[in-house]
């Protein structure tokens, strides 16, 4: 299979991270194998005559300086040899030699001097060549002093082997190591590759797969950290999503429910006035009364959807005041005057008069207006509404109690998100939109409030919420 080659792809940046890094590697070593071997040979070798020679020319006047020439001439393959002031060998002399001492070529001698005398320290390391012989030798030279009789001169000669073969077996093997460490660069950031993008792989394939609208899927995690939070999130991601998902057919179908019913309604009872109550006035009027009460029903659902998305939309420019809760929840209150002339209903305000709060107001009174309405609608026979405002220490508390059916435990939680209608094992016997208490909870929490419930089931409930003064 040949597919492009694709240069933002993870095989093809860790493979090019790879072979740069082995090309790095493999120019040093180049450079030191290659480029500084013959200075670094050079170099070692000085040193070490340097440390041969003074470690003999210490010696000297000891008992086995002798033996140490002898000994060191030999471990080390190196000619010593110790000549006088004239440039005659001292050292080593067989029998011959003592006949016609042996004298080391004149201009040799004295370039030797030259350059003895003028070193700044008691020695001198240099190379000269020879014509007897093919290579360099490495000199080392240095005075032995005898006080007041004429001094010695310790004179050290070391072949500097020509490093050119051996340049050239570490090039050839340069050239395979090379070679190697690309092949291994290249096999390695591939399996690399692969291990750190198989992962990444699942979680797109997963991905795909809930864009395509299955909820089910779930993030696999892999081998490291980052993966592993990444698997998280979208698996919290896709419980969300899936939970929004179970709302929105929830909604569907509560609202197409809550639509159908008042139109049900509505365009029966039209059709009974047309054809049956449209002469008396009495039936008419009954009949057209339950007509608005239904439209008013679906406006105010309308109202409700409608008024969630912009609540959810503009929180964040609100336009805050100084506003006192309890005017603010009588202003509301007001708009029940309906249920109380009309439908027994009782509501007591009480205040202790501390409570002003820094807020937005229409959206405050969207919430009051929410939770008074929730009150009328659950609360049942009693009809007996409190509405409490109180002023604490540093915050001003809402709360309104009713006596009707109260809330489930296992449904407390769940009556703030949206959509959500509780009772469903139950009919249902109020219409609603299940969006007045997220409209709450997300108005509450734009102010920085507190907000929650506490209800016991058969007894009635009492919500509230809580505002920083
Ligand atoms: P809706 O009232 O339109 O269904 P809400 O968001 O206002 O939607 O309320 C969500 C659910 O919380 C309701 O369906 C109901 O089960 C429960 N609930 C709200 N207020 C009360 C209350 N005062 N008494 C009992 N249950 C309530």
């Amino acid at each position: 299979m040949i597919s492009k080659l694709d240069k933002k792809s993870l095989n093809f940046k860790l493979w090019l991270y790879f072979i740069s890094f082995a090309a790095a590697i493999m120019a040093l070593l180049w450079l030191l194998q290659i480029v500084f071997l013959n200075s670094y040979y050079e170099s070692m070798k000085i040193k070490e005559i340097s440390r041969i020679g003074n470690e003999l020319a210490a010696k000297y006047g000891s008992l086995d300086f002798e033996n140490a020439l002898v000994e060191t001439s030999f471990n080390e393959g190196i000619s010593i040899n110790i000549l006088d002031q004239t440039g005659k060998l001292v050292y080593p002399l067989d029998l011959f030699d003592i006949l016609r001492q042996p004298r080391l070529n004149s201009e040799t001698f004295s370039d030797f001097l030259a350059r003895l005398y003028g070193s700044e320290t008691d020695y001198v390391v240099y190379t000269r060549t020879d014509d007897r012989v093919r290579n360099p030798i490495l000199v080392y030279g240095a005075i032995l002093r005898n006080g007041d009789s004429p001094n010695y001169f310790l004179f050290i000669n070391s072949m500097l082997e020509p490093i050119d073969s051996t340049v050239n077996v570490l090039k050839s093997q340069l050239i395979r190591i090379t070679g190697i460490s690309f092949l291994l660069s290249l096999g390695i950031s591939l399996i690399l590759a692969k291990w750190i993008s198989r992962p990444i792989t699942n979680i797109t394939r997963s991905a795909r797969a809930l864009s395509k609208g299955d909820y089910t899927v779930s993030f696999e995690k892999g081998a490291y950290t980052e993966i592993d939070n990444l698997a998280d999130t979208l698996n919290s991601m896709t419980r969300e999503l899936s939970k929004t998902e179970e709302l929105r057919k929830d909604l569907m179908a509560n609202v197409t429910h809550d639509l159908k019913t008042p139109l049900t309604v509505i365009r029966s009872y039209s059709e009974m006035i047309r054809d049956i109550s449209g002469e008396s006035k009495e039936k008419r009027e009954a009949h057209l009364a339950t007509i608005i009460q239904e439209s008013e029903k679906l406006s105010s659902l309308v109202d409700d959807m409608l008024e969630l998305s912009r609540v959810q939309s503009g929180l964040r420019d609100m336009e805050m005041e100084a506003l006192d809760l309890t005017e603010l929840s009588r202003e509301v209150l007001d708009r029940f005057k309906y249920f109380q002339e009309n439908e027994g209903y009782t509501f007591q305000l009480t205040s202790n008069g501390d409570t002003i709060v820094f807020g937005d107001k229409r959206k405050l009174s969207q919430a009051v207006y929410n939770l008074i309405g929730n009150a009328v609608n659950y609360t049942d026979d009693d009809r007996r509404i409190g509405i409490k405002v109180e002023g604490e220490e540093d915050s001003v508390r809402f709360s309104i109690e009713d006596h009707g059916p109260g809330i489930a435990a296992d449904e407390i939680d769940h009556i703030w998100d949206r959509y959500y209608r509780g009772g469903k094992s139950h009919s249902r016997r109020k219409t609603g939109s299940g969006i007045g208490l997220s409209l709450v909870k997300s108005i509450i929490m734009a102010h920085n409030g507190e907000y929650g419930v506490m209800s016991e089931e058969g007894e009635g409930s009492t919500f509230y919420f809580r505002l920083r003064k």
